[in-house]
């Protein structure tokens, strides 16, 4: 994992006060905590050391020209997204190469029905075998030139299989939010860019999370996109991940592209949910690394303290009791607002 970026300046400016860090002691104390071996179990991110507020990155972010907060807010329906994790759940374990795992695609595509549907299927060559991995990309044209892609993985992990795991939070909450978002998206004319929804596989780690045992599907769809141009459209890259904790909190993520984090704190702020982003901040290994990697801005928004010190993070009690349909709202809504704020700010700051 990476560091907290590099500061550039001190903490005056427009950007900072667009984003008001609350780096308090004991989320400083939470950082220790979870540097040790509480959180080394099957981990797919880890606390970067905490950075002092001046090196905050948002200060390294180039000043946002924001259009005006005008028009109706969005909305989704929150039970319906909460009726889709009760029957993502219902699946039981869906790790890769699974019978559930091909139910759950059949049930995403069935949800998806008379949408223009991509697979980018192919076969993982993994520290565990093979697998067959199958991300699902549906696409939802906009009149602006350029695509914003929201993104969440919908597998449970492999290693977890026999154990009763059914990752109501971490892949459950994504499929669902994604459904949801693409009901939103569907048969409206879109004044703005293309927003195509990617359920992404194989995020998980077959054994024990490394750079190499990770991020299966998105490593090859970031590879398949740079070669036949796409990457070079996508004008940001939105991840989601574990949004739906009843308590929910979600990290401002180190290796995160700062202008766009910012973008996402407005919007939540925009919608009086500032008070649920950005209270901690943390460097996070998940689906947007790969896009990164390439030149994407990207941010992974995330909720990575699942339970007093993540203690349901991949574990069994990853259950839907722990959920919220209203953190699904949250992150739903405060998604759809940093569309529409994309969609409006003109220009975008340069990649
Ligand atoms: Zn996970």
């Amino acid at each position: 994992m990476a560091g907290a970026p590099e500061a550039a300046g001190g903490a005056g400016g427009e950007a900072s006060a667009l984003m008001r860090p609350r780096m308090l002691p004991w989320i400083l104390l939470l950082a220790s905590m979870c540097a040790g071996s509480s959180c080394d179990h099957a981990k797919d991110a880890a606390p970067s050391a905490a950075a002092p507020a001046a090196a905050s990155p948002e200060a390294a972010a180039p000043a946002l020209n924001l259009p005006p907060d005008t028009g109706p807010p969005p909305a989704i329906d929150a039970n319906r997204a909460w009726q889709y994790v009760k029957e993502v759940v219902k699946f039981g374990e869906r790790p890769i190469g699974s019978a559930n795992h091909k139910k759950l695609e059949a049930y995403i595509l069935a949800h998806l029905k008379g949408d223009e549907v991509e697979s980018d299927s192919f076969t993982a060559d993994t520290v565990a075998g093979k697998f067959p991995v199958d991300n699902i990309i549906a696409k939802y044209p906009g009149t602006k030139d350029g695509i914003i892609v929201i993104a969440g993985h919908y597998e449970t992990n492999l290693p977890l299989l026999g154990t009763g795991y059914v990752g109501a939070n971490d892949g459950g909450s994504t499929t669902a939010i994604l459904l949801e978002l693409a009901n939103q998206l569907r048969g409206k004319k879109r004044d703005g860019y293309s927003v195509w929804l990617v359920w992404t596989d194989a995020e998980e780690a077959v054994r024990k999370w490394t750079d190499t045992d990770s991020l299966y599907g998105t490593k090859h769809l970031a590879a398949r996109w740079q070669q036949d141009g796409t990457a070079q459209k996508i004008k940001a890259f939105l991840l989601t991940d574990m949004i739906g904790d009843a308590n929910l909190n979600i990290d401002r993520d180190a290796n995160s592209t700062p202008w766009l984090e910012n973008v996402i704190y407005e919007a939540a702020t925009r919608l009086g949910y500032q008070s649920h982003f950005f209270a901690r901040e943390i460097g996070v290994e998940d689906d947007h690394k790969p896009f990164l990697k390439i030149g994407v801005p990207c941010a992974d928004i995330i909720d990575l303290n699942y339970g007093y010190d993540n203690v349901f993070h991949h574990t069994p009690q990853d259950t839907i009791d722990k959920l919220s349909p209203k953190s699904l709202e949250i992150a739903g809504v405060v998604v759809l607002e940093t569309v529409r704020i994309l969609d409006r700010m003109d220009p975008l700051p340069p990649k």
